[in-house]
């Protein structure tokens, strides 16, 4: 390694790269070894290749002492972190504050790399942590509210403010909207479901800048209003009918098609919905209604 580095280097003229063995040698590391190092890397990046080259033999160097040593470095480094694990922490709150803008900004670069693969492996994370323990996400949440009564109520308030806001100061009159449950014949308009609660339903959602005016409302009962989240009508309807046609595929139950008639198997479970109030409860007894059916 030594006689290879001194035959390339000072043979093209890199001087310092001498200077730097010697300071090494006598062990000293002083302000001229930083300059005469300093000097000797931007002479070195004037010709990027044999930098690269540099870099590379560096980095071979170090892999193969790491290599040598793992066990022993690995060690090292346990003991420090575990000496002085608080100091680590506050250090990378501190530096989390700090490059707090730049992170999201990554964070969100990233994601939007490949938006679909993200959100597909997000839920297949999810789904792979609930398979294993049900009870751990309700549990944490319940342990953070009551940990956080705050935070928690903020959290609720700040929602409605964001709904409100999207909303734009639009309203919707209690007339138009008895004027249209009249035109639903009190149905959901997806489902077509009768005598369930109706609630009003954006068909472009305000989170993604629908009006929360009556052209933009139709009556959907609580589980098509849950279960369409943030997707508009069309997207909404699209889906239903992929869920039809592979509901049916899977369970070879009912036909395709008629949408209503695809509601039928699902009735018991929103009673269940409706008791608990929450759309998380619902998916599950779902899933769980999938996975008992084969
Ligand atoms: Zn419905």
């Amino acid at each position: 390694m030594q006689s290879s580095t001194r035959s390339t280097w000072s043979g093209s003229g890199f001087v310092g790269a001498r200077t730097i063995r010697n300071f090494e040698r006598t062990g000293r590391n002083d302000r001229r070894l930083r300059r005469a190092k300093r000097r000797w890397r931007e002479r070195l990046k004037k010709d990027p290749a044999k930098y690269r080259a540099c870099v590379q033999r560096r980095r071979d160097a170090d892999r193969k002492r790491y290599a040598a040593n793992r066990d022993a470095l690995l060690f090292r480094q346990r003991k420090y972190t575990s000496e002085h694990r608080q100091e680590i922490y506050a250090k990378n709150r501190d530096c989390s504050k700090k490059n707090w803008t730049k992170i999201i900004a990554r964070r969100k670069a990233t994601f939007l790399d490949d938006p679909e693969g993200n959100c597909a492996r997000q839920r297949e994370r999810a789904r792979t942590l609930y398979e294993r323990d049900p009870q751990a996400r309700p549990s944490y949440k319940k342990k953070w509210r009551a940990a956080n009564p705050e935070g928690a109520r903020a959290y609720v308030r700040l929602s409605g403010h964001r709904r409100r806001a999207a909303a734009g100061g639009d309203f919707i009159r209690v007339d138009d909207w008895e004027a249209l449950l009249k035109k639903y014949d009190r149905r959901c308009a997806y489902c077509g479901v009768q005598g369930a609660l109706i609630e009003a339903d954006h068909r472009v959602p305000l989170s993604r800048g629908g009006k929360n005016t009556i052209e933009n409302i139709v009556p959907a009962c609580r589980r098509c209003n849950r279960r369409k989240m943030t997707k508009t009508d069309e997207e909404f309807r699209t889906w239903l009918a992929a869920q039809a046609t592979g509901s049916a595929k899977e369970t070879t139950s009912g036909t395709p098609g008629e949408l209503a008639e695809e509601v039928g198997p699902y009735r018991t479970t929103r009673s269940k919905v409706l008791r608990r109030g929450s759309a998380r409860c619902h998916s599950r007894s779902r899933l769980r209604r999938h996975r008992a059916d084969p």
